[in-house]
């Protein structure tokens, strides 16, 4: 396995890769690897010759009050661990290789970046399209594997590369859950033994959204107080945002039908979690 942090060697590797008829399958990630980027990373080991996986955390897609200068990293352990996944190249880019002095150019897909999360965090969104692009041009991947952990973000890369043409294949990837159901996420790390309790309402309260769906429920408005209150009930939880919208568009709806995702962002003391539902009636 390669570690790779220049843009200049990685291309080079690209190339030869390029030349040799091979197919690239290419896993972005923010590093602190946990079984949700490993189970990206399996599925494109399996479906392309050689598996190239980006470590790292994007400056653009953080606002100045948000968690950027303290990010989880363990970089040996995500080593050893993209190793034991079969990953052929590590790339591990630092922030002025990305964005060198006068950098000035960023992708923004209109609409999707500034719903849900996108309100609470109106950069980020744009960040991720910019990262992604330079990253897709360096590694110019045949496909690239998301998670819908990040629901929004897949939807809004699905929509960039139909947008900017890009000649990739998108493959979006369920959300891999711990045993007690809540969505693993590297920022899990930050909360506390009485947070990471609490944090299991996230799950629970989807689970609730979904059933009440499933029992005849069609007003998002009935399903988001129901959400709303459960939340209420955990001390060290506030809610951010409740949306149903439709799972294809992420319109808003008036009534229930079809496909619709149920997005929340909860904050759990001082770390923000987010957690997604797709509900098909
Ligand atoms: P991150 O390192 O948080 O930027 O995530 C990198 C990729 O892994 C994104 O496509 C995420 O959606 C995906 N991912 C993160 N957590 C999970 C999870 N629990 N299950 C599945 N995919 C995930």
């Amino acid at each position: 396995m390669r570690l790779i942090r220049t843009i200049n060697r990685m291309s080079a590797c690209i190339n030869h890769i390029r030349q040799n008829g091979k197919s690239i399958g290419f896993v972005p990630t923010m590093g602190y690897l946990h079984e949700g980027h490993l189970s990206l990373m399996r599925q494109a080991k399996e479906e392309n010759d050689i598996l190239v996986l980006s470590i790292f955390v994007n400056p653009a897609q953080f606002g100045p009050m948000e968690d950027y200068k303290r990010y989880p990293k363990d970089l040996n352990r995500d080593i050893r661990l993209a190793k034991d996944s079969g990953c052929d190249m590590v790339f591990i880019p630092d922030a002025k290789e990305m964005y060198p002095g006068g950098y000035s150019t960023y992708v923004k897909v209109e609409r999707l970046s500034d719903i849900l999360c996108g309100k609470t965090r109106p950069i980020h969104f744009r960040g991720v399209a910019t990262v992604v692009t330079k990253l897709f041009n360096i590694i110019r991947p045949d496909r690239a594997y998301f998670g819908t952990k990040d629901y929004q973000q897949a939807i809004i890369i699905k929509r960039m590369i139909e947008d900017l043409n890009m000649d990739i294949k998108l493959k979006i990837l369920p959300i891999v859950r711990e045993k007690d159901g809540l969505a693993m996420s590297s920022r899990n790390i930050y909360l506390s033994q009485e947070e990471r309790s609490d944090a299991i309402i996230l799950y629970k309260a989807l689970r609730f959204a979904k059933r009440l769906i499933e029992g005849g429920q069609r007003d998002p408005g009935v399903i988001i107080s129901a959400i709303r209150k459960l939340i209420s009930h955990k001390n060290r939880a506030r809610m951010d945002y409740v949306s149903v919208v439709d799972a294809d568009t992420l319109n808003d709806i008036r009534i229930i039908k079809r496909r619709i995702l149920i997005a929340i962002a909860v904050w759990i003391g001082k770390t923000r979690l987010i957690d997604n539902i797709v509900v098909k009636c």
